[in-house]
């Protein structure tokens, strides 16, 4: 059982509590959860480590739904999914991954069904599916397709609370409110994990013969996003850290209708359910960018048709600076029943009665395409000594903060809460095969935590010029100017400058609390770090792919280029503790096969709506 050993850094002791567990999963949102309960479920000793509750976990405010082709509401098949998911993906997603997750999701969703999930229902009694942008029937042919499950407009919510109960009731060992700081490597095979618990500061070592990290997305380096502030990348910090690269970082999505100011988001299901845009002269404008989806185009496609509208002087409000949602011509009470949460949030976050007026929104960073490269068994990938596809040992990554690749450089709504529960629950599965319960740990390594205590004590008792908070917001704030909707190469080079800077101020940080009870400021800036580098490694990336695919709209190279670009970006950081903002790029070949005959490989093709 656990016992303490005590660590000097910098003079300092630190007594550090060891664990031992089969399997530790960091993270507790939909993704952790599912690989959680799929590895208790297998008779494994796991443990799971979330920074928040799990409940508050950001897949809590997935609003719109889960895709899957049951066919309740219209025909489907999952071959159309898998169609729209590669297409949404402007052909940047591993089609054999792509195959895995349509075939799989009636089944995962079936799961969340039995597990407690409420689904809305229709009148027969089976889940109730909503459109939603780029899913269509017939091999993209159309019409669009009804293949989105939601529980009204709360549908991560729903989830969490089911998958969370569901892993308590396998015995499952919760680690809650405590930090993952950093992995721990022993000749490149990842044997466990150092966390701080938030409460007492106490630091606690787990080993562990698989480490799934399920940290989601790395939004808040941005100024404004829909992710929740907990959503900084610590996961894919972690990973550079380790020596590891990410892949296709330069793709971050920006949801069309993050409402303007606020940036809270109204849900996809909005449009899905009949909702439109109109810019200044009252035109429903998508019609002409996507004459057969229209405002249901895929989000890049809009988000990119609203910013133009914008620039070209027809956006609303005083500074033209955003555009207008309508949903004043669906009966009232069919928002109450399908979008409560929405109609809630219009009313706080604008003063607007959807009901009767239409709602100012803006394009807002919503998600990363981008994360820690893996198969489809969740199993971290590098360009090692086995080639491209050279799997880490022990380490595994599952929804947001991984890149499978399903989502490709655009993911189209209602893919991702697939995704965690698919791929969460094809980890599991793994971690069962690879592991036999109560194996024998090796002895650590000597050095096994002087990486994570050594950061720690560093920003603990950091005492430059800068502070967290203004070093953030100037990191925003560049992300925001410079990696946005539209990118040129001046932009992109100014802003791989410009970051470059803002990362030397990470050698001046200051924290102000030195202690190791609830630290707030010392946590913010360990997530800082983590944010910092991926930042960093965003930008170049960027700046690097000279093509527009999916959501990196390139306005000097303005068209797909397959034959140079349909690859994906491996990018390792080497610019820590504030050393200029370096980073070393190489490439993955996108698997351009299917994983069973059963599925054709989908030849790339210009990507119409
Ligand atoms: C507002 C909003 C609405 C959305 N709606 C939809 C939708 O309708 N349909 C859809 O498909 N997708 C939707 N998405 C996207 C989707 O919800 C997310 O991509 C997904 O929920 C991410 O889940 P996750 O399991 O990867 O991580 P998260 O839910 O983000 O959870 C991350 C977990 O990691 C833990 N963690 C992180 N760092 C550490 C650390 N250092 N130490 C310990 N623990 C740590 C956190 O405590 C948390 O438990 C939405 C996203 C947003 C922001």
């Amino acid at each position: 059982m656990a016992r303490t050993q005590t660590f000097e850094i910098n003079g300092r002791a630190y007594p550090i509590t060891d664990h031992t567990y089969d399997v530790v999963v960091v993270g507790a949102g939909g993704s952790g959860l599912r690989a959680t309960m799929g590895a208790a479920e297998a008779g494994l000793r796991t443990a799971n480590i979330s920074k928040v509750f799990p409940t508050r976990s950001h897949t809590v405010a997935a609003q719109g739904g889960i895709a899957a082709s049951l066919g309740n509401n219209t025909p489907d098949h999952w071959s159309w999914h898998m169609y729209d998911t590669v297409k949404g993906a402007d052909w940047l997603g591993d089609q054999d991954a792509i195959e895995y997750l349509a075939r799989e999701a009636p089944q995962a969703v079936y799961e969340l069904e039995h597990a407690g999930v409420p689904f809305s229902r229709n009148e027969d009694g089976t889940i109730y599916q909503r459109p939603f942008g780029g899913h269509m029937q017939n091999m993209g042919e159309g019409p669009p397709v009804q293949r989105t499950c939601a529980a009204a407009d709360r549908t991560g919510h729903a989830m969490l609370h089911a998958l969370y109960q569901q892993s308590l009731k396998y015995a499952a060992d919760f680690y809650i409110e405590y930090f993952a700081i950093d992995l721990i490597m022993k000749d490149g095979r990842c044997v466990g994990v150092i966390a701080m618990c938030l409460d007492d500061g106490s630091i606690h070592r787990f080993r562990a013969h698989g480490v799934v990290l399920a940290t989601g997305g790395y939004g808040r380096c941005y100024y404004t996003a829909t992710s929740a502030h907990t959503c900084t990348g610590d996961g894919g910090g972690m990973v550079l850290r380790a020596g590891l690269p990410l892949q296709d970082m330069e793709f971050v999505q920006f949801h069309p209708t993050g409402i303007y100011g606020a940036g809270v988001l109204i849900t996809e299901g909005a449009r899905g359910e009949g909702g439109y845009l109109t810019n200044s002269e009252g035109e429903r404008f998508m019609e002409r960018y996507a004459p057969s989806a229209k405002d249901l185009a895929s989000r890049d496609v809009v988000s990119r048709s609203m910013a133009l509208e914008m620039r070209e002087g027809r956006g609303v409000g005083e500074n033209g600076d955003h555009i207008y949602l309508h949903l004043d011509h669906i009966p009232a009470d069919t928002l109450a029943q399908r979008l409560p949460g929405i109609t809630e949030s219009g009313k706080i976050f604008a003063g607007v009665d959807l009901t009767r007026q239409p709602l100012p929104v803006t394009p807002t960073v919503h998600y990363n395409m981008g994360g820690i490269p893996c198969n489809y068994h969740g199993e971290v990938v590098t360009v090692g000594k086995d080639g491209p596809d050279t799997v880490v040992p022990g380490l595994f990554a599952v929804g947001e903060a991984a890149c499978v690749s399903v989502h490709g450089a655009n993911r189209l709504g209602s893919n991702s809460l697939i995704d965690l529960v698919v791929f969460g629950r094809a980890t599991g599965f793994r971690l069962k095969e690879l592991i036999t319960p109560g194996t024998s740990h090796d002895e650590l390594p000597a050095d096994s935590a002087d990486m994570a205590l050594g950061r720690l004590d560093h920003f603990r008792h950091a005492d430059g010029g800068s502070t967290t908070a203004a070093v953030r917001a100037e990191m925003q704030q560049t992300m925001q100017k410079h990696a946005a909707v539209f990118r040129d190469s001046e932009l992109m080079a100014e802003g791989v400058r410009s970051l470059t800077e803002t990362n030397k101020r990470m050698a001046d940080i200051k924290v102000h609390d030195r202690s190791l009870i609830w630290n707030s400021d010392l946590i913010e800036t360990l997530e800082l770090d983590n944010l910092m580098a991926q930042a960093v490694v965003t930008m170049h990336s960027a700046e690097n792919r000279k093509e527009s695919r999916g959501a990196h709209a390139h306005e000097n190279f303005p068209d797909r280029d397959d034959a140079n670009w349909m690859k994906h970006t491996a990018a390792w950081f080497e610019g820590w503790g504030g050393k200029g903002g370096d980073v070393k790029i190489d490439y993955r070949p996108v698997h351009e096969y299917t994983l069973t005959d059963d599925a054709e490989y989908i030849e790339p093709k210009k990507r119409v709506y």
